[in-house]
């Protein structure tokens, strides 16, 4: 028997708990996995209290990445004992996920966990560290560098907020945090965050042009501040837009894009190629800074992932919280 946390939903409704599960039904897959870490992303949050639409198949087992020892493969790639890590594919959303001490998974979804990393370590990155690289890889083949000027990084006190800040300020960028949180000042600028906004200021609907402030955003809320921030970009600047913790709308008027040739690209971390994938994971290795990795990251037990869910989408969560299985 394995534990996990199980989502089901029937005549009762739609409730999550942790469970007992037989490993006969895990899914049929050519990769075994015994999962030594998951964490708590957004998405899982909005999973397990059903916040979102997110779980397309019951019952499911949540958690959109795991790190962990292979145990079993038929996957030529893989063998007992490899270290692996996985993100998205759509695990913990329609096939089962890393919230579970095992996991039945595709080798073609792994990717092998780069030796500078602990199973422990790769979650607390998780699919948060690795969206928030994406972003920065994003801004690079855009043209973006340290000499373009400031970066902005809204959510920055939340997970793939609190890595962007900590990853664009060790490869040089000045980095402005948005945050609707002025507590956790010390905090980002512990992860080397220059300036501080407050989420407030880019909130509200403002001019479709405003004073142009930075070179390049990553952007977690969407909403109004994600229409507040093309607003304030300067000529040809890079945004990467990869969330919604603000709103799915996008109040905005294309007056920076044909004015001022600013872009706006899409990152997408659930379907992203496997080159890209493995290339972040490199990245991460190189430039993420394991001492500020620690500080940004809280452990919690299988048995308390569920009020931790409710407590992320309240905005309470600082950082990355990892799942130890
Ligand atoms: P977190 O909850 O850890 O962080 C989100 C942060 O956003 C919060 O900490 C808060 O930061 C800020 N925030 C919360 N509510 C609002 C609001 N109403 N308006 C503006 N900002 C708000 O989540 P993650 O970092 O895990 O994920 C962030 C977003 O990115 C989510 O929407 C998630 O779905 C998305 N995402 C997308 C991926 C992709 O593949 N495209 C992959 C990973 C994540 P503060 O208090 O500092 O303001």
């Amino acid at each position: 028997m394995f534990r996990a946390i199980l989502i089901e939903k029937d005549a009762d409704g739609y409730h999550a708990a942790l469970r007992s599960l037989e490993p006969a039904r895990l899914p049929d897959c050519d990769v075994r996995v015994r999962v030594e870490y998951s964490s708590l992303n957004y998405k899982d949050a909005l999973a397990i209290t059903g916040r979102g639409p997110v779980v397309r198949s019951f019952p499911m087992v949540p958690g959109i990445d795991l790190a962990g020892i292979v145990t079993e493969s038929g996957h030529p790639d893989y063998r007992a004992g490899d270290r692996v890590v996985l993100n998205g594919w759509g695990v913990g959303e329609s096939h089962w996920g890393g919230l579970a001490q095992q996991a039945a998974v595709r080798g073609d979804w792994l990717v092998p966990l780069p030796d500078a990393f602990t199973t422990r370590q790769a979650m607390a990155i998780g699919t948060a560290g690795y969206t928030a690289m994406l972003c920065i890889m994003a801004l690079e083949r855009h043209g973006i560098s340290p000499a373009s000027g400031d970066i902005v990084v809204t959510g920055a006190s939340g997970g793939v907020g609190s890595v962007a800040v900590s990853l664009l300020s060790r490869l040089g960028y000045r980095v402005v945090a948005v945050t609707g949180r002025p507590e956790e000042e010390d905090y980002l600028r512990s992860l080397g965050a220059a300036e501080i906004v407050g989420r407030d200021s880019l909130s509200h609907p403002g001019r479709p042009l405003e004073r142009a402030r930075w070179a390049g955003a990553v952007d977690v809320a969407g909403g109004q501040i994600l229409a507040s921030v093309c607003a304030a970009m300067q000529y040809r600047g890079v945004v990467t837009a990869c969330g919604l913790a603000g709103g799915m709308a996008f109040p905005a008027t294309v007056a920076p894009f044909i004015l001022r040739g600013v872009t706006l690209v899409g990152v997408d971390s659930v379907m992203c190629p496997r080159a890209e994938r493995v290339e972040a994971w490199r990245r991460l290795a190189q430039d993420l800074n394991p001492t500020e990795l620690e500080t940004m990251t809280q452990e919690i037990a299988l048995s308390d992932v569920i009020p931790a869910a409710r407590d992320l989408l309240e905005g309470r969560i600082r950082g990355r919280i990892v799942v130890a299985l």
